[in-house]
């Protein structure tokens, strides 16, 4: 069987080091960057500073994807505590946000207190949440959802809670523990998510990119093609058209390009090309700024930070230099912040502006001040970043999923299969080598199914 795999992010490389592990010979990888990665990779810039493209913490929920990582970087990375806060109403607030509410304005917080104290009265729980703004007021209370959940998921998905669907949270129901969060706030008592149990951990050098990067290293080198663009499929004949003019021929194909372009791009199956465009997603600019000195008391341990109010346009900040001393040029003399802005049709932004905007938005709150120096600036613009789970989606999925895989083509990886449930790194790789094993053992595939056993690793606030 003749093997093609699209994408040499998380996914194409899962699926290629699985066939390398199978010892199947008739694979080649294709990709139209010129290396490996894709929305993992990282990038130094003319500076010395090293980026992700986003704040990138890694998660696992398999066995299978540590000892990839350990073949990857052996003992190569940093550990740290998960520290993460909000910042509105010019204070800082510990995550998770509904347990540390005694921190807001009295105003907020009454207004917090009635919307949970409404819901445990609130009966009507017969029907599921009709949209993901029902699913949150109702975990969360309508308070809550006015101060903090409405505001800060538009910013980060850049579509209406109202617009998006409920599926992908599967069964979960967050509950806010009331009885712990009055306790909090008589104690005034900080309830963090971080601690010894909560780590993650990060490469000691070379940013997220360095994991892919090393894996791709280890894959015969023959079989891996960068820079060239899959421009048509023919599904009939089983053929990619290639950019280079050139063509290949597959009996299957594991596709981690966007699901939409899949579509778009596969001429023959014209009954499914009118479902290219229902495809919601958001896109990212991710701005990296680099400072002289060291980082402001505030920042020293912190690593990321959510940021749900408008008079800033980034949802979320990562002190990228406190991940490692290496992703700046000179360790110990600089530090680096990185944020992520969300865009979409409902929510514009101005490109041109954009860096400007966080470095303004930087000073607002506070991180830096006019005299701080700055040694570099870099800004990419993602145009797929989040593959949004609209009302509807899943619709669609199960009309274009099963057509395309009796043709062969099996699209996996966070926009290839669309579900943001299953789309960080781990459960894109997973995606990638539990293709594989479909194709060449017949076993089922169990994260693009969401038929895992881990705990969906999502939360609506979170990541
Ligand atoms: C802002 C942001 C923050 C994130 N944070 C985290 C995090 O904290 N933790 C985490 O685990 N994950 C995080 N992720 C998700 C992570 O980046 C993805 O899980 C992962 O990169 C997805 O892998 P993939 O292989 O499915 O797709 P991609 O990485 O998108 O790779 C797809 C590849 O296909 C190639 N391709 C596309 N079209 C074509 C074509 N026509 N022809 C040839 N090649 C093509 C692309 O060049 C690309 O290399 C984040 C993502 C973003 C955007």
């Amino acid at each position: 069987m003749r093997i093609l795999v699209i994408g040499a992010g998380p996914t194409g490389l899962g699926a290629a080091w699985r066939l390398a592990e199978h010892g199947h010979a008739d694979w080649r990888l294709i990709d139209a960057a010129p290396r490996a990665g894709g929305l993992s990779m990282s990038h130094v810039d003319d500076a010395g500073f090293t980026w992700d493209l986003g704040g990138h913490v890694l998660f696992s929920h398999y066995r299978y994807f540590d000892s990839l990582m350990e073949h990857a970087l052996g003992d190569a990375w940093f550990e740290h505590e998960r520290e993460a806060w909000v910042w509105m109403r010019d204070r800082w607030i510990p995550y998770p946000f509904q347990n540390n509410i005694w921190r807001l304005p009295d105003d907020d917080l009454i207004r917090c207190l009635e919307g949970l104290v409404e819901n445990q009265r609130s009966t009507e729980r017969t029907t599921p949440p009709a949209h993901f703004a029902e699913w949150l007021e109702r975990s969360f209370g309508r308070g809550m959802c006015d101060v903090f959940m409405h505001p800060y998921n538009f910013k980060v998905w850049a579509h209406e809670p109202h617009t998006m669907g409920t599926t992908w949270m599967g069964e979960r129901v967050a509950t806010v523990d009331l009885a712990r969060v009055l306790r909090n706030m008589v104690l005034r008592r900080d309830d963090v998510s971080w601690g010894p149990n909560a780590t993650f951990r990060f490469p000691q050098h070379g940013g997220t990119g360095a994991i892919w990067q090393s894996l791709a290293s280890q894959l015969p080198e023959s079989q891996l093609s960068f820079g060239r663009t899959v421009v048509a499929i023919d599904s009939g004949a089983r053929r990619l058209h290639l950019s280079d003019g050139t063509e290949e021929r597959y009996d299957a194909l594991v596709s981690s390009m966007p699901l939409s372009t899949t579509l778009r791009l596969t001429t023959d199956l014209p009954d499914l090309q009118r479902y290219a465009d229902r495809f919601v997603h958001s896109s990212s600019h991710i701005v990296g700024v680099g400072f002289a000195g060291a980082p402001p008391e505030a920042l020293r341990t912190k690593c990321w930070m959510y940021f749900p109010e408008g008079d800033t346009p980034f949802y979320r900040v990562t002190v990228f230099s406190n991940y490692s001393e290496n992703n700046v040029a000179r360790p110990g003399e600089q530090w680096s912040l990185m944020a992520e802005v969300s865009e979409s049709s409902v929510k514009p932004v101005d490109a041109a502006r954009i860096v400007d905007d966080v470095i303004e938005g930087f000073r607002r709150v506070g991180f830096i001040d006019g005299q701080t120096p700055i040694v570099t600036r870099w800004h990419r613009h993602l145009p797929h970043g989040y593959p949004t789970p609209w009302l509807g989606r899943d619709e669609v999925l199960d009309a274009v999923q099963p057509v395309l895989e009796s043709r062969g083509i099996l699209s996996r990886g966070r926009f290839g299969a669309w579900k943001y449930e299953v789309s960080n790194q781990d459960h894109s790789a997973m995606q990638g080598v539990e293709a594989i094993d479909r194709l060449l053992l017949g076993t089922a595939e169990t994260t693009v199914t969401g038929r895992m056993n881990a705990e969906p690793p999502v939360l609506a606030v979170s990541r």
